[in-house]
């Protein structure tokens, strides 16, 4: 399951960031994925519960902000959605454009410490 190594890459990096930080606990990490990036977002959240046990992620939500594909058109000057599976043709002109913009993410958008027990 390619989730699964995806999501102990993201474990590992929010880690590093949580440790970096002085941050003992992660209440939730936010990740960018791209429309086009190959991850399937629900198998991504049951691979996170597996492969957080152990961490300071342990008890982090995992928070997915999908992003659109989106291409982008020379001659009108303006980004369009591609679409899955991609079609990399404008609506507008109905020229081909393969100039991809946004969709590949697959990033750490932040992480949120838990809050400081009492
Ligand atoms: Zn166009």
């Amino acid at each position: 399951m390619h989730e699964l190594s995806i999501a102990t890459a993201i474990i590992e990096r929010a880690d590093e960031l949580a440790r970096a930080d002085g941050t003992e606990a992660v209440s939730a990490v936010t990740v960018r994925v791209g429309e086009l990036a190959g991850v399937v977002p629900d198998a991504l959240g049951f691979a996170f519960e597996v492969a957080r046990d152990g961490t300071a992620l342990a008890g982090a939500r995992l928070v997915v902000e999908q992003v659109p594909a989106q291409a982008w058109c020379g001659p009108c000057a303006e980004e369009f959605p591609v679409g899955m599976p991609p079609f990399f043709w404008c609506p507008r002109c109905d020229q081909p454009s393969s100039d991809l913009r946004s969709g590949r993410e697959l990033e750490i958008a932040g992480i949120e410490p838990s809050p400081a027990p009492a």
